[in-house]
């Protein structure tokens, strides 16, 4: 039987742990802190999932395997730690994002329903109409509980036999598959996987150059009850304004309101601390108060910290660190929904070698999956 050794027991770790070993590798996973990890990207209470991409219809097709993917796993668990609520894109100038996602979604066949201003505001009363030149919904996409997923993982691996090991790893040695650990152990198998999120550009050679972790901030909020209910039916909220968009989470499944950006900080060491400052927590909620109605009516629970790692296009890097390592990193804001996808591709790939330069280009949002790459998937395209 072939061995795997998996480093890092966040979304992208525990995935491919999975992959392999329904792909017959016997897999140990290192993680060098609890699981599910609060200081992992991974680890909050929602990442969004959808198909509206902008003009980067690589990954809005990734969506579709995406959802075959998780729908394997959550069967494989017998539980859904997710919540269907469609999308809401707003934005405050024509054209951009907001066209470029219409067109690439419209080519693929996907149902847009563009609103005015207007219909947004009848529609989600607590939002305001001021700026909004324009909008849509989709009625795909929502909220994948992450780290309800995360546990759930970490349950399916034990049953799978995968044991995870709490250590820190200090080097690896790609030509051997092997992990130096922080108490001058080693440990060895066939195959290496290096999923260590914003911590990978430490430990792979020359990452750093392409990959850099920055800090982001969430505000966690408690709407009023005249619109507590209301927020619990509404999509995900993606509002584009040039000087300072946001997107918020809405509160399903007895999660609280949860709102952040996108917009990259210096890049930061990722054991920095997890508290945000109320300086930093003020900058999304002035974001947010242009959009939603009465914002000081909100009571704010909690700010956050947590780290994404950026590859300069923000493009996903899964390629060959070596003669039998794969380095998995670059997921920047987007990549949890694509975890077990990733994972079974990658699992795929490291069972034939012809498919690894594939895997680099179609995880890079560059082309189209190669025959055989997504063949671990079972078709279901239900979202
Ligand atoms: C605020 C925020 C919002 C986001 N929103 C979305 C979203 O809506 N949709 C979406 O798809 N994605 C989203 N993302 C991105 C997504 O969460 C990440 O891309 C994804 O979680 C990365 O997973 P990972 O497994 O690579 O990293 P992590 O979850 O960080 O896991 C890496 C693990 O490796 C361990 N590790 C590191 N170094 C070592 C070592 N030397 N030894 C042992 N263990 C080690 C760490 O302890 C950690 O647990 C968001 C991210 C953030 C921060």
């Amino acid at each position: 039987m072939q061995t795997a050794l998996v480093l890092g027991a966040g979304i992208m770790g525990l995935s491919t742990a999975w992959a392999l070993s329904r792909a017959g590798f016997a897999v140990r996973v290192v993680e060098q802190d609890v699981v599910p990890n609060p200081r992992g990207s991974s680890v909050d209470d929602h990442r969004l999932i959808r198909h509206a991409y902008g003009a980067q219809a690589g990954y809005m097709r990734m969506i579709d395997p995406a959802y075959a993917a998780w729908n394997m796993l959550f069967s494989e668990a017998g539980e859904r730690p997710y919540v269907g609520t469609g999308v809401l894109a707003l934005a405050e100038t024509a054209g951009g994002w907001l066209e470029a996602s219409t067109h690439a979604l419209r080519g693929d066949g996907h149902v847009v329903e563009h609103l005015t201003a207007d219909q947004v505001t009848d529609a989600y009363p607590f939002l305001l109409r001021d700026g909004i030149v324009d909008a849509f919904r989709l009625p795909t996409g929502g909220v994948l509980l992450a780290r309800r997923i995360v546990a759930m993982l970490a349950r399916l691996i034990a049953a799978r036999d995968i044991p995870i090991l709490r250590a820190r790893a200090t080097n690896f040695d790609p030509d051997r598959a092997s992990l130096a650990l922080a108490d001058g152990t080693t440990m060895r198998a066939d195959l290496l996987v290096l999923a260590a999120g914003p911590w990978n550009t430490r430990l792979v050679p020359g990452l750093a150059a392409r990959v850099r972790p920055t800090r982001q901030i969430l505000v966690r909020l408690a709407p009023p009850d005249s619109v507590a209910e209301a927020w619990t039916r509404a999509p995900m909220l993606l509002d584009l304004a040039e000087d300072g968009g946001f997107y918020a989470v809405p509160p399903v499944a007895g999660t609280p309101l949860k709102i952040g950006d996108h917009r990259f900080s210096p890049t930061t060491d990722p054991d920095g601390p997890r508290e945000a400052s109320a300086e930093e927590a003020e900058a999304i909620l002035h974001f947010a108060r242009r959009r939603i109605r009465d914002l000081e009516s909100y009571r704010v629970l909690s700010a956050a910290a947590c780290w994404y790692d950026v590859e300069t296009t923000e493009r996903f890097v899964l390629e060959k660190a070596g003669e039998r390592a794969f380095v998995m990193s670059g997921f920047s804001g987007h990549g949890f929904k694509f975890g077990p996808v990733l994972g079974l591709a990658l699992a795929r790939a490291a069972r034939d070698p012809a498919l690894v330069g594939p895997l680099a280009a179609w995880a890079a949002g560059e082309a189209a999956p190669a025959a055989g790459l997504l063949d671990d998937i079972e078709e279901d395209t239900s979202s």
